[in-house]
């Protein structure tokens, strides 16, 4: 028997959808072992549907503007483009606080009361990777509900921005037009990773803007030069990161971001590379989400709990190493003899 979701998620009626969609969600972001096993279940059934959106990352420190850009660039592409436009979230302070970028009502107000839109907090509770797996999940559902375009937006804290560049199609960092940030960026390797750069605020001083725009676009030729491999200008393969200047609050620019985005999508989606990237999280995930696994039932285990205080007591004070150490855990778990110690 199909799960009873699957149908009013495929073919209901848009409020319909939004409800089935919700509650989906939340049984994929619920940890009880038989609201899993549902969830797989639901999962695998909706996966021959998902794949058609456009997934689009989108990060940047606080404050930056995302919220007011995506309300801009949301109402955008459903006007102009007669789109339909998901927003989830990934907050690294929610899985301490229970918080959320998204939960703030105030946010995006026409956006999340459109009938065309839906806005997703980000899940709370568990490690980044745990956070990161539900909002992908959540990704597919909202695929699966027929939304053409899927926003992951993160804050530029932590390594959520590598989770959220892990899971979709084309990575955008907005950024202040303030060179000091964009050095900042540029060290803590978030611009390797970025597609298109965004420079928001240009309204304020727009030749800071374009001063911004022309320092960010020379390092990230030299960052080329390392090569991301989504932009393999070796190969031939060109994807010139872009560094555009927009005004989320006057909603200036919002043409010329889709504009690249499109251009992006289409050059990615001839060559080949957009499906090579999605193969490419796809396992890179799954491999991710077995290391985490593994590692929970390791440390689970009652022999390791039983050797772990004493061992790593020894390993800190230098009478075992650690490599010896961890092998002994290891056989513990596997039920093997401990190799010798000393
Ligand atoms: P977020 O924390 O990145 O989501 O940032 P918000 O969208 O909440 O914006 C933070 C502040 O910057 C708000 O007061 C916005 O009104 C303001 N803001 C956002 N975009 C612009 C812009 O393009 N120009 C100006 N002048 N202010 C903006």
């Amino acid at each position: 028997m199909p799960h009873p979701l699957l149908d009013p998620l495929l073919r209901g009626s848009a409020p319909v959808r939004r409800r089935a969609m919700a509650k989906a969600i939340t049984l994929l972001e619920s940890t009880r072992a038989d609201h899993r096993a549902q969830g797989d279940e639901l999962l695998t059934a909706l996966l021959p549907h998902t794949g058609r959106a456009l997934r689009l990352g989108i990060s940047g420190v606080p404050g930056v503007g995302k919220s007011t850009f995506i309300e801009a660039l949301g109402l955008h592409l459903i006007r102009a483009h007669g789109l339909k436009v998901a927003v989830l979230a990934i907050d690294p302070s929610s899985t301490v606080s229970g918080g959320s970028i998204l939960g703030d009502k105030t946010r995006m107000e026409q956006l999340s009361v459109h009938e065309h839109a839906y806005i997703r907090p980000s899940p709370s509770g568990g490690t980044l990777g745990g956070v990161a797996e539900k909002t992908r999940e959540a990704m597919l559902v909202c695929e699966a509900a027929g939304y053409d375009v899927v926003i992951v937006e993160t804050v530029g804290v932590g390594q959520s921005e590598t989770a959220v560049h892990g899971m979709t199609d084309m990575f955008c960092v907005l950024q202040l037009p303030n060179a000091g940030d964009d050095l900042q960026a540029i060290k803590k390797g978030v611009m390797e990773l970025a597609d298109l750069v965004v420079i928001n605020k240009a309204d304020i001083d727009p030749h800071a803007a374009m001063r911004a725009q022309a320092q960010i676009t020379s390092s990230l030729r030299l960052l080329m030069l390392h090569g991301n491999p989504d932009h393999d200008w070796k190969a031939g393969i060109v994807w010139r990161p872009k560094v555009i200047t927009i005004s989320a609050l006057q909603s200036q620019g919002v043409d010329e971001f889709w504009a690249a985005v499109s251009e992006f999508r289409a050059q990615q989606t001839a060559n080949g590379r957009l499906a090579l990237r999605r193969e490419r999280q796809a396992l890179a995930w799954m491999w991710e989400r077995i290391d985490a696994g593994l590692k929970t039932a390791f440390r689970q285990h009652p022999q390791v709990q039983a050797l772990l205080p004493q061992l790593q007591h020894d390993v800190a004070a230098g009478r075992i190493a650690a490599g010896t150490a961890a092998r002994n855990l290891l056989a513990a778990q596997a039920g093997q003899a401990p190799a010798a110690i000393n």
